[in-house]
Protein backbone atom coordinates (compact mmCIF):
# COMPACT_ATOMS: atom_id res chain seq x y z
CA UNK A 1 0.00 0.00 0.00
CA UNK A 2 1.55 2.95 -1.18
CA UNK A 3 2.03 5.56 2.25
CA UNK A 4 0.48 8.56 0.64
CA UNK A 5 -2.65 6.62 0.44
CA UNK A 6 -2.39 5.70 3.96
CA UNK A 7 -1.34 9.61 4.75
CA UNK A 8 -4.92 10.27 3.61
CA UNK A 9 -6.42 7.34 5.14
CA UNK A 10 -4.79 8.10 8.47
CA UNK A 11 -7.19 11.14 9.81
CA UNK A 12 -10.65 10.52 8.60
CA UNK A 13 -9.94 6.93 11.00
CA UNK A 14 -10.08 4.06 7.76
CA UNK A 15 -8.81 0.81 8.31
CA UNK A 16 -8.44 -1.38 5.02
CA UNK A 17 -7.51 -4.72 4.25
CA UNK A 18 -6.45 -6.16 1.14
CA UNK A 19 -6.74 -9.24 0.26
CA UNK A 20 -6.08 -11.54 -3.07
CA UNK A 21 -9.04 -12.93 -5.70
CA UNK A 22 -8.83 -16.02 -3.01
CA UNK A 23 -9.61 -13.59 -0.08
CA UNK A 24 -6.60 -14.28 1.68
CA UNK A 25 -5.27 -10.95 3.28
CA UNK A 26 -2.69 -9.84 1.86
CA UNK A 27 -2.17 -6.66 4.09
CA UNK A 28 -3.96 -5.00 7.09
CA UNK A 29 -3.66 -1.30 9.08
CA UNK A 30 -2.78 -1.25 12.42
CA UNK A 31 -6.56 -1.25 14.01
CA UNK A 32 -8.39 -3.28 11.32
CA UNK A 33 -8.72 -5.89 13.98
CA UNK A 34 -11.25 -4.16 15.87
CA UNK A 35 -13.88 -4.61 13.26
CA UNK A 36 -13.03 -8.27 13.03
CA UNK A 37 -15.64 -10.73 14.50
CA UNK A 38 -12.61 -12.85 15.40
CA UNK A 39 -9.79 -10.15 15.71
CA UNK A 40 -7.21 -12.73 16.07
CA UNK A 41 -8.21 -13.97 12.45
CA UNK A 42 -7.75 -10.57 10.94
CA UNK A 43 -4.39 -11.25 9.77
CA UNK A 44 -2.10 -11.53 6.90
CA UNK A 45 -2.26 -15.19 5.32
CA UNK A 46 -6.10 -15.67 6.74
CA UNK A 47 -8.73 -16.10 5.11
CA UNK A 48 -10.88 -12.61 5.33
CA UNK A 49 -13.97 -13.92 5.51
CA UNK A 50 -13.14 -15.82 8.79
CA UNK A 51 -12.69 -12.38 10.27
CA UNK A 52 -15.42 -10.18 8.35
CA UNK A 53 -18.43 -12.98 7.52
CA UNK A 54 -20.09 -10.27 5.89
CA UNK A 55 -17.70 -10.89 2.22
CA UNK A 56 -19.65 -14.34 2.60
CA UNK A 57 -22.14 -14.50 -0.25
CA UNK A 58 -20.51 -11.68 -2.09
CA UNK A 59 -17.47 -13.03 -3.08
CA UNK A 60 -18.86 -12.96 -7.19
CA UNK A 61 -19.68 -9.21 -6.68
CA UNK A 62 -16.45 -8.60 -5.29
CA UNK A 63 -14.56 -10.89 -8.34
CA UNK A 64 -16.49 -8.49 -10.43
CA UNK A 65 -14.50 -5.22 -9.48
CA UNK A 66 -11.64 -7.61 -8.94
CA UNK A 67 -11.92 -8.10 -12.43
CA UNK A 68 -12.77 -4.41 -13.51
CA UNK A 69 -16.08 -4.92 -14.41
CA UNK A 70 -17.25 -2.99 -11.46
CA UNK A 71 -15.90 0.19 -9.94
CA UNK A 72 -16.92 -0.66 -6.14
CA UNK A 73 -19.34 -2.41 -3.54
CA UNK A 74 -20.41 -0.76 -0.44
CA UNK A 75 -21.95 -2.28 2.78
CA UNK A 76 -23.44 -0.10 4.65
CA UNK A 77 -24.10 -0.33 8.78
CA UNK A 78 -22.71 -3.18 9.68
CA UNK A 79 -22.77 -4.04 13.65
CA UNK A 80 -20.22 -6.10 16.01
CA UNK A 81 -21.41 -6.12 19.64
CA UNK A 82 -18.60 -6.43 21.74
CA UNK A 83 -18.33 -8.00 25.07
CA UNK A 84 -19.30 -4.34 26.50
CA UNK A 85 -22.09 -4.66 24.78
CA UNK A 86 -21.62 -1.20 22.80
CA UNK A 87 -22.49 -1.61 19.38
CA UNK A 88 -19.78 -1.11 16.81
CA UNK A 89 -20.81 0.19 13.77
CA UNK A 90 -18.82 0.33 10.44
CA UNK A 91 -19.34 0.97 6.61
CA UNK A 92 -17.06 -1.13 4.31
CA UNK A 93 -16.41 -0.09 0.84
CA UNK A 94 -14.36 -2.79 -1.71
CA UNK A 95 -12.26 -1.09 -4.73
CA UNK A 96 -10.03 -2.79 -6.99
CA UNK A 97 -6.26 -2.07 -5.83
CA UNK A 98 -3.22 -2.95 -7.93
CA UNK A 99 -0.34 -5.35 -6.22
CA UNK A 100 2.49 -2.93 -6.97
CA UNK A 101 5.29 -6.00 -7.09
CA UNK A 102 3.40 -7.92 -9.47
CA UNK A 103 0.69 -6.08 -10.68
CA UNK A 104 -1.94 -8.30 -10.37
CA UNK A 105 -5.62 -6.88 -9.30
CA UNK A 106 -6.86 -7.01 -5.38
CA UNK A 107 -9.31 -6.10 -3.28
CA UNK A 108 -8.66 -3.13 -1.31
CA UNK A 109 -12.08 -3.70 1.55
CA UNK A 110 -11.84 0.26 3.69
CA UNK A 111 -13.72 0.11 6.77
CA UNK A 112 -14.95 3.40 7.98
CA UNK A 113 -16.29 3.64 11.51
CA UNK A 114 -19.92 4.46 11.51
CA UNK A 115 -20.54 4.08 15.20
CA UNK A 116 -21.26 7.58 16.22
CA UNK A 117 -23.05 7.79 13.07
CA UNK A 118 -25.08 5.26 13.44
CA UNK A 119 -26.08 6.22 16.99
CA UNK A 120 -26.73 9.85 16.59
CA UNK A 121 -29.12 8.43 13.29
CA UNK A 122 -31.13 5.67 15.89
CA UNK A 123 -31.40 8.26 18.32
CA UNK A 124 -32.84 10.72 15.96
CA UNK A 125 -35.28 7.99 14.26
CA UNK A 126 -36.35 7.43 18.12
CA UNK A 127 -36.92 11.02 18.81
CA UNK A 128 -38.89 11.24 15.75
CA UNK A 129 -41.08 8.47 16.45
CA UNK A 130 -41.68 9.56 20.01
CA UNK A 131 -42.25 13.23 18.51
CA UNK A 132 -44.95 11.21 16.08
CA UNK A 133 -46.66 9.44 18.96
CA UNK A 134 -46.36 12.71 21.10
CA UNK A 135 -48.63 14.46 18.35
CA UNK A 136 -51.06 11.52 17.82
CA UNK A 137 -51.33 11.68 21.58
CA UNK A 138 -51.22 15.26 21.29
CA UNK A 139 -53.97 15.16 18.75
CA UNK A 140 -56.11 12.48 20.55
CA UNK A 141 -56.53 15.05 23.84
CA UNK A 142 -56.97 17.52 21.44
CA UNK A 143 -60.17 15.75 20.25
CA UNK A 144 -61.21 13.95 23.25
CA UNK A 145 -61.07 17.81 25.22
CA UNK A 146 -63.11 19.39 22.13
CA UNK A 147 -65.31 16.64 22.38
CA UNK A 148 -65.96 18.10 26.25
CA UNK A 149 -65.90 21.27 25.94
CA UNK A 150 -68.66 20.89 23.06
CA UNK A 151 -70.47 18.86 25.09
CA UNK A 152 -70.65 20.53 28.36
CA UNK A 153 -74.00 22.02 29.87
CA UNK A 154 -72.17 25.24 31.02
CA UNK A 155 -70.89 28.40 28.51
CA UNK A 156 -67.36 28.21 28.04
CA UNK A 157 -65.04 31.44 27.15
CA UNK A 158 -61.36 31.89 26.84
CA UNK A 159 -60.57 35.69 26.31
CA UNK A 160 -56.87 36.78 25.88
CA UNK A 161 -55.36 38.87 28.79
CA UNK A 162 -57.24 42.06 26.94
CA UNK A 163 -60.12 40.48 27.57
CA UNK A 164 -60.36 39.47 23.89
CA UNK A 165 -62.52 36.43 23.12
CA UNK A 166 -59.91 33.50 21.47
CA UNK A 167 -62.49 30.41 22.16
CA UNK A 168 -66.50 29.81 23.08
CA UNK A 169 -68.43 26.42 23.28
CA UNK A 170 -72.31 25.48 22.12
CA UNK A 171 -73.72 26.67 25.05
CA UNK A 172 -72.09 29.79 25.31
CA UNK A 173 -73.14 30.75 21.24
CA UNK A 174 -77.00 29.22 22.77
CA UNK A 175 -76.76 30.98 26.06
CA UNK A 176 -76.02 34.68 24.64
CA UNK A 177 -77.73 33.93 21.01
CA UNK A 178 -74.59 34.76 19.03
CA UNK A 179 -72.71 32.29 16.61
CA UNK A 180 -68.87 31.43 17.02
CA UNK A 181 -67.99 34.14 14.32
CA UNK A 182 -70.04 37.07 15.90
CA UNK A 183 -68.00 36.72 19.17
CA UNK A 184 -64.70 35.19 17.99
CA UNK A 185 -62.00 38.65 18.18
CA UNK A 186 -64.64 40.61 20.00
CA UNK A 187 -64.11 42.15 23.38
CA UNK A 188 -66.03 40.27 26.62
CA UNK A 189 -67.80 43.65 27.04
CA UNK A 190 -70.07 42.66 23.73
CA UNK A 191 -71.71 40.27 26.39
CA UNK A 192 -71.11 40.74 30.00
CA UNK A 193 -72.54 44.58 31.09
CA UNK A 194 -70.17 44.80 34.18
CA UNK A 195 -67.27 43.92 32.26
CA UNK A 196 -65.24 46.11 34.96
CA UNK A 197 -66.01 42.98 37.45
CA UNK A 198 -64.61 40.18 35.58
CA UNK A 199 -61.69 42.46 34.86
CA UNK A 200 -61.16 43.05 38.58
CA UNK A 201 -61.48 38.98 39.20
CA UNK A 202 -58.68 38.62 36.77
CA UNK A 203 -56.70 41.06 37.77
CA UNK A 204 -57.14 39.85 41.86
CA UNK A 205 -56.60 35.49 40.49
CA UNK A 206 -52.43 36.77 39.14
CA UNK A 207 -52.11 38.82 42.50
CA UNK A 208 -53.77 36.26 44.43
CA UNK A 209 -52.73 32.81 44.56
CA UNK A 210 -53.91 31.86 41.31
CA UNK A 211 -56.79 29.68 42.92
CA UNK A 212 -59.86 29.20 40.65
CA UNK A 213 -62.16 32.09 41.37
CA UNK A 214 -66.37 30.83 41.92
CA UNK A 215 -69.53 32.23 41.95
CA UNK A 216 -68.60 36.13 39.67
CA UNK A 217 -72.31 37.00 39.39
CA UNK A 218 -72.56 39.63 36.31
CA UNK A 219 -75.55 40.69 34.50
CA UNK A 220 -74.88 40.33 30.42
CA UNK A 221 -76.89 40.88 27.59
CA UNK A 222 -77.78 38.62 24.75
CA UNK A 223 -77.60 39.31 20.74
CA UNK A 224 -81.31 40.28 21.20
CA UNK A 225 -80.46 42.91 24.16
CA UNK A 226 -82.11 40.41 26.96
CA UNK A 227 -80.59 40.98 30.36
CA UNK A 228 -79.34 37.91 31.71
CA UNK A 229 -77.68 36.78 35.01
CA UNK A 230 -74.64 34.72 34.54
CA UNK A 231 -72.26 32.99 37.25
CA UNK A 232 -69.18 32.60 36.84
CA UNK A 233 -66.12 31.00 37.18
CA UNK A 234 -62.91 32.28 36.32
CA UNK A 235 -59.16 30.43 36.29
CA UNK A 236 -56.42 31.50 34.16
CA UNK A 237 -53.57 29.95 32.04
CA UNK A 238 -50.34 31.07 31.56
CA UNK A 239 -49.04 31.95 27.36
CA UNK A 240 -46.11 31.13 26.08
CA UNK A 241 -45.10 34.95 26.77
CA UNK A 242 -44.20 35.29 30.27
CA UNK A 243 -46.52 37.39 32.49
CA UNK A 244 -49.53 37.10 29.54
CA UNK A 245 -52.59 35.02 30.69
CA UNK A 246 -55.22 33.49 28.93
CA UNK A 247 -58.69 33.34 30.91
CA UNK A 248 -61.14 30.95 30.97
CA UNK A 249 -64.40 31.72 32.16
CA UNK A 250 -67.14 28.78 32.67
CA UNK A 251 -70.61 30.60 33.03
CA UNK A 252 -74.14 29.10 34.35
CA UNK A 253 -77.47 31.25 34.07
CA UNK A 254 -78.73 31.94 37.21
CA UNK A 255 -81.13 34.05 36.04
CA UNK A 256 -84.42 32.61 37.57
CA UNK A 257 -82.43 31.53 40.92
CA UNK A 258 -81.74 36.19 40.65
CA UNK A 259 -85.25 36.60 40.17
CA UNK A 260 -86.44 34.21 42.72
CA UNK A 261 -83.84 36.03 45.06
CA UNK A 262 -85.03 39.09 44.41
CA UNK A 263 -88.56 38.34 44.48
CA UNK A 264 -87.41 36.54 47.88
CA UNK A 265 -85.81 39.86 49.37
CA UNK A 266 -88.88 42.05 48.31
CA UNK A 267 -91.30 39.77 50.18
CA UNK A 268 -89.12 39.74 52.99
CA UNK A 269 -89.34 43.88 52.95
CA UNK A 270 -92.80 44.06 52.99
CA UNK A 271 -93.48 41.52 55.53
CA UNK A 272 -90.67 43.60 57.57
CA UNK A 273 -92.76 46.76 56.51
CA UNK A 274 -95.83 45.59 57.19
CA UNK A 275 -94.73 43.73 61.01
CA UNK A 276 -93.46 47.75 61.16
CA UNK A 277 -96.64 49.04 60.52
CA UNK A 278 -98.54 46.94 62.67
CA UNK A 279 -95.88 47.78 65.33
CA UNK A 280 -96.56 51.36 64.89
CA UNK A 281 -100.59 51.36 64.87
CA UNK A 282 -100.82 49.03 68.25
CA UNK A 283 -98.27 52.00 70.05
CA UNK A 284 -100.62 54.59 68.12
CA UNK A 285 -103.85 53.06 69.91
CA UNK A 286 -102.49 52.93 73.12
CA UNK A 287 -101.35 56.27 73.02
CA UNK A 288 -104.01 57.74 71.29
CA UNK A 289 -107.21 55.83 72.57
CA UNK A 290 -105.68 55.62 75.72
CA UNK A 291 -105.79 58.97 76.99
CA UNK A 292 -109.57 59.78 75.60
CA UNK A 293 -110.94 56.27 76.72
CA UNK A 294 -109.31 57.02 80.22
CA UNK A 295 -111.42 60.44 80.28
CA UNK A 296 -114.53 58.82 79.23
CA UNK A 297 -114.10 56.01 81.91
CA UNK A 298 -113.31 58.89 84.54
CA UNK A 299 -116.16 60.96 83.80
CA UNK A 300 -118.63 58.90 83.37
CA UNK A 301 -117.39 57.25 86.61
CA UNK A 302 -118.17 60.49 88.28
CA UNK A 303 -121.37 61.31 86.91
CA UNK A 304 -122.55 57.67 88.02
CA UNK A 305 -121.42 57.50 91.52
CA UNK A 306 -121.34 61.34 92.48
CA UNK A 307 -123.98 62.77 89.83
CA UNK A 308 -126.20 63.51 93.12
CA UNK A 309 -123.29 65.43 95.08
CA UNK A 310 -121.94 67.82 92.26
CA UNK A 311 -123.29 70.67 90.88
CA UNK A 312 -124.89 71.42 87.17
CA UNK A 313 -122.26 73.37 86.05
CA UNK A 314 -119.92 70.65 87.16
CA UNK A 315 -121.81 67.58 85.29
CA UNK A 316 -121.77 69.82 82.12
CA UNK A 317 -118.39 70.37 82.20
CA UNK A 318 -117.99 66.26 83.01
CA UNK A 319 -120.30 65.49 79.82
CA UNK A 320 -118.12 67.88 78.02
CA UNK A 321 -114.68 65.77 78.26
CA UNK A 322 -116.98 62.97 77.63
CA UNK A 323 -118.35 64.18 74.42
CA UNK A 324 -114.51 65.90 73.16
CA UNK A 325 -112.77 62.66 74.46
CA UNK A 326 -115.53 60.80 72.09
CA UNK A 327 -115.30 63.34 68.93
CA UNK A 328 -111.14 62.58 69.54
CA UNK A 329 -111.85 59.45 68.82
CA UNK A 330 -114.35 59.45 66.19
CA UNK A 331 -111.44 61.45 64.64
CA UNK A 332 -108.98 58.95 64.98
CA UNK A 333 -111.04 56.39 63.72
CA UNK A 334 -112.12 58.64 60.61
CA UNK A 335 -108.24 58.71 60.10
CA UNK A 336 -107.80 54.83 60.43
CA UNK A 337 -110.61 53.84 57.80
CA UNK A 338 -109.92 56.87 55.18
CA UNK A 339 -106.23 55.87 55.01
CA UNK A 340 -106.77 51.96 54.75
CA UNK A 341 -109.53 52.76 51.97
CA UNK A 342 -106.95 55.17 50.32
CA UNK A 343 -104.65 52.31 50.31
CA UNK A 344 -106.96 49.81 49.03
CA UNK A 345 -107.25 51.97 46.10
CA UNK A 346 -110.71 52.50 46.92
CA UNK A 347 -110.47 56.51 47.42
CA UNK A 348 -112.09 58.27 44.76
CA UNK A 349 -110.85 61.43 42.62
CA UNK A 350 -113.96 63.75 41.56
CA UNK A 351 -112.42 66.48 40.30
CA UNK A 352 -114.62 69.42 40.66
CA UNK A 353 -114.13 73.32 39.56
CA UNK A 354 -113.02 75.16 42.99
CA UNK A 355 -112.28 78.78 43.54
CA UNK A 356 -108.90 78.38 45.23
CA UNK A 357 -108.62 81.19 47.21
CA UNK A 358 -112.43 81.31 48.57
CA UNK A 359 -111.59 77.87 49.81
CA UNK A 360 -108.09 78.28 51.12
CA UNK A 361 -109.45 81.53 52.82
CA UNK A 362 -112.47 79.43 54.53
CA UNK A 363 -110.44 76.92 55.51
CA UNK A 364 -107.97 79.20 57.30
CA UNK A 365 -110.66 80.54 59.31
CA UNK A 366 -111.75 76.83 60.34
CA UNK A 367 -108.44 76.19 61.19
CA UNK A 368 -108.01 79.20 63.66
CA UNK A 369 -111.23 78.53 65.18
CA UNK A 370 -110.75 74.48 66.18
CA UNK A 371 -106.64 74.25 65.77
CA UNK A 372 -104.23 77.79 65.51
CA UNK A 373 -106.18 79.66 68.69
CA UNK A 374 -102.50 80.51 70.01
CA UNK A 375 -100.68 80.99 66.73
CA UNK A 376 -100.98 83.50 63.47
CA UNK A 377 -102.01 81.75 60.37
CA UNK A 378 -101.11 84.36 57.51
CA UNK A 379 -102.48 83.53 53.94
CA UNK A 380 -101.62 84.96 51.13
CA UNK A 381 -102.48 84.21 47.89
CA UNK A 382 -100.85 84.83 44.07
CA UNK A 383 -102.54 84.10 40.94
CA UNK A 384 -100.84 84.05 37.84
CA UNK A 385 -103.47 82.42 36.41
CA UNK A 386 -106.07 85.93 35.37
CA UNK A 387 -109.43 84.12 35.26
CA UNK A 388 -109.14 82.46 38.58
CA UNK A 389 -111.68 83.96 40.80
CA UNK A 390 -112.59 86.67 38.53
CA UNK A 391 -116.21 87.52 39.25
CA UNK A 392 -117.41 87.46 35.38
CA UNK A 393 -121.13 88.20 34.00
CA UNK A 394 -121.76 84.58 33.76
CA UNK A 395 -121.96 81.93 36.30
CA UNK A 396 -121.79 79.18 33.51
CA UNK A 397 -118.64 80.94 32.14
CA UNK A 398 -116.74 81.26 35.67
CA UNK A 399 -116.87 77.94 36.30
CA UNK A 400 -115.63 76.83 33.58
CA UNK A 401 -112.55 78.67 33.84
CA UNK A 402 -112.13 77.88 37.67
CA UNK A 403 -109.30 74.82 38.13
CA UNK A 404 -110.95 71.18 38.60
CA UNK A 405 -109.79 69.31 41.86
CA UNK A 406 -111.31 67.25 44.50
CA UNK A 407 -112.19 69.62 47.31
CA UNK A 408 -112.63 66.56 49.42
CA UNK A 409 -109.25 65.32 49.03
CA UNK A 410 -107.77 68.82 49.13
CA UNK A 411 -109.27 69.42 52.05
CA UNK A 412 -107.65 66.78 53.71
CA UNK A 413 -104.17 67.88 52.55
CA UNK A 414 -104.45 71.35 53.82
CA UNK A 415 -105.82 71.19 57.27
CA UNK A 416 -103.48 68.09 58.01
CA UNK A 417 -100.46 70.27 57.06
CA UNK A 418 -101.64 73.52 58.67
CA UNK A 419 -102.38 71.47 61.66
CA UNK A 420 -99.41 69.79 61.90
CA UNK A 421 -98.08 73.63 61.03
CA UNK A 422 -99.67 74.49 64.72
CA UNK A 423 -99.23 71.56 66.61
CA UNK A 424 -95.17 71.09 65.95
CA UNK A 425 -94.67 74.92 66.56
CA UNK A 426 -94.51 76.71 69.55
CA UNK A 427 -97.56 79.21 71.23
CA UNK A 428 -97.56 82.58 69.32
CA UNK A 429 -94.95 81.70 66.31
CA UNK A 430 -96.32 82.78 62.78
CA UNK A 431 -97.51 80.13 59.99
CA UNK A 432 -97.37 81.61 56.51
CA UNK A 433 -100.06 79.32 53.89
CA UNK A 434 -99.12 80.74 50.32
CA UNK A 435 -101.01 79.86 47.40
CA UNK A 436 -100.05 80.40 44.10
CA UNK A 437 -101.72 79.82 41.28
CA UNK A 438 -100.81 78.98 37.64
CA UNK A 439 -102.22 78.53 34.50
CA UNK A 440 -102.03 74.65 34.79
CA UNK A 441 -101.13 73.74 38.60
CA UNK A 442 -101.29 75.11 41.84
CA UNK A 443 -98.91 75.48 44.34
CA UNK A 444 -99.60 75.34 48.58
CA UNK A 445 -96.74 76.17 50.45
CA UNK A 446 -96.95 76.08 54.12
CA UNK A 447 -94.48 77.38 56.46
CA UNK A 448 -93.71 77.04 60.23
CA UNK A 449 -90.86 78.19 62.99
CA UNK A 450 -91.91 74.96 65.02
CA UNK A 451 -89.91 71.80 66.07
CA UNK A 452 -88.16 70.91 62.94
CA UNK A 453 -88.16 67.11 61.32
CA UNK A 454 -85.00 65.62 62.09
CA UNK A 455 -83.08 64.07 59.06
CA UNK A 456 -82.96 60.75 59.83
CA UNK A 457 -86.48 60.61 59.91
CA UNK A 458 -87.15 62.61 56.92
CA UNK A 459 -87.05 59.21 54.68
CA UNK A 460 -90.07 57.76 56.37
CA UNK A 461 -92.17 60.35 57.03
CA UNK A 462 -94.86 59.39 54.92
CA UNK A 463 -95.04 55.84 56.18
CA UNK A 464 -98.14 54.92 58.38
CA UNK A 465 -98.29 55.78 62.14
CA UNK A 466 -94.43 57.06 61.47
CA UNK A 467 -93.65 59.99 63.75
CA UNK A 468 -90.45 61.27 64.35
CA UNK A 469 -88.17 60.55 67.32
CA UNK A 470 -88.69 65.01 68.51
CA UNK A 471 -92.31 64.84 68.84
CA UNK A 472 -92.09 64.71 72.55
CA UNK A 473 -95.43 64.59 74.30
CA UNK A 474 -96.85 66.24 70.99
CA UNK A 475 -100.19 64.14 70.33
CA UNK A 476 -100.23 62.30 67.48
CA UNK A 477 -101.31 58.73 65.07
CA UNK A 478 -98.46 59.32 62.70
CA UNK A 479 -101.46 59.07 60.09
CA UNK A 480 -101.76 62.73 58.55
CA UNK A 481 -98.94 62.80 56.16
CA UNK A 482 -99.46 59.40 54.61
CA UNK A 483 -103.11 60.15 54.06
CA UNK A 484 -101.98 63.78 52.25
CA UNK A 485 -99.60 61.57 50.70
CA UNK A 486 -102.54 59.99 49.04
CA UNK A 487 -104.35 62.34 48.49
CA UNK A 488 -101.80 64.42 46.18
CA UNK A 489 -100.80 61.24 44.54
CA UNK A 490 -104.31 61.05 43.79
CA UNK A 491 -104.22 64.53 42.01
CA UNK A 492 -101.10 63.44 40.17
CA UNK A 493 -99.02 65.91 42.06
CA UNK A 494 -96.15 66.07 44.06
CA UNK A 495 -95.32 66.90 47.78
CA UNK A 496 -91.93 67.85 49.07
CA UNK A 497 -90.41 69.44 52.29
CA UNK A 498 -87.62 70.82 53.64
CA UNK A 499 -87.13 71.41 57.20
CA UNK A 500 -84.07 71.71 60.44
CA UNK A 501 -84.99 70.94 63.56
CA UNK A 502 -85.33 73.62 65.55
CA UNK A 503 -86.13 76.31 63.04
CA UNK A 504 -89.15 75.25 61.26
CA UNK A 505 -90.57 73.18 58.78
CA UNK A 506 -91.69 74.31 55.25
CA UNK A 507 -94.04 71.28 53.14
CA UNK A 508 -94.68 72.71 49.10
CA UNK A 509 -97.54 70.74 47.32
CA UNK A 510 -97.91 71.22 43.65
CA UNK A 511 -101.49 69.83 42.36
CA UNK A 512 -101.96 69.93 38.52
CA UNK A 513 -105.18 70.96 37.42
CA UNK A 514 -107.30 68.09 36.16
CA UNK A 515 -108.21 68.70 32.35
CA UNK A 516 -111.34 67.44 30.73
CA UNK A 517 -111.00 65.36 27.61
P1 LIG B 1 -98.97 63.10 63.54
O1 LIG B 1 -100.36 62.73 63.90
O2 LIG B 1 -97.97 62.44 64.39
O3 LIG B 1 -98.76 64.56 63.45
P2 LIG B 1 -98.47 63.05 60.71
O4 LIG B 1 -98.54 61.91 59.75
O5 LIG B 1 -99.29 64.23 60.40
O6 LIG B 1 -98.76 62.44 62.12
O7 LIG B 1 -96.97 63.46 60.75
C1 LIG B 1 -95.98 62.47 60.87
C2 LIG B 1 -94.82 63.01 61.65
O8 LIG B 1 -94.17 64.01 60.89
C3 LIG B 1 -95.19 63.70 62.91
O9 LIG B 1 -95.35 62.78 63.97
C4 LIG B 1 -94.00 64.61 63.12
O10 LIG B 1 -92.93 63.88 63.67
C5 LIG B 1 -93.63 65.00 61.74
N1 LIG B 1 -94.17 66.28 61.30
C6 LIG B 1 -95.18 66.50 60.43
N2 LIG B 1 -95.37 67.80 60.21
C7 LIG B 1 -94.49 68.46 60.99
C8 LIG B 1 -94.16 69.83 61.20
N3 LIG B 1 -94.83 70.82 60.60
N4 LIG B 1 -93.17 70.12 62.05
C9 LIG B 1 -92.46 69.14 62.65
N5 LIG B 1 -92.71 67.82 62.49
C10 LIG B 1 -93.72 67.48 61.66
Amino acid sequence: MNSLFKKLLGPRQTEYFVVNHNFIIQEISAEVQNYADTPSDAIPGADARISFPELIGIENILMSIVMGRRPSFELKGIARFADNHRPLYFDLLAIEHENEQDMASNLLILIEDATEKMVMKQSLIQRANEANLLVSALAASKDYIDKVIRSMGDALLVTSTLGIIKTVNQSAQWLFGYSEAELLDHPLSKIVVEETLLYQARHRYILSQKELLRELEVVCITKTGEEIWVEFSCSAIQTELQGLYDFIYIGRDITERKQEEIEIRRSLAKEQELRQVKSRFFSMLAHEFGNPLNTVLFATQILKEYGDEITNEEKQEYLEHVRSASKHMAQLLDDVRLLSSAEAGKLKFNPAPVDLQKFCSELVESIKISYGKNHKINFNCRKNHTSLAKKTAQESEETQQLPALDSKLLRHILTNLLSNAVKYSPIDSNIYFQLNCHNEEAIFKIKDAGIGIPIEDQEQLFESYYRAQNVGKIPGTGLGLSIVKQCVDLHGGQIEFSSETGLGTTFIVTIPFYKHR
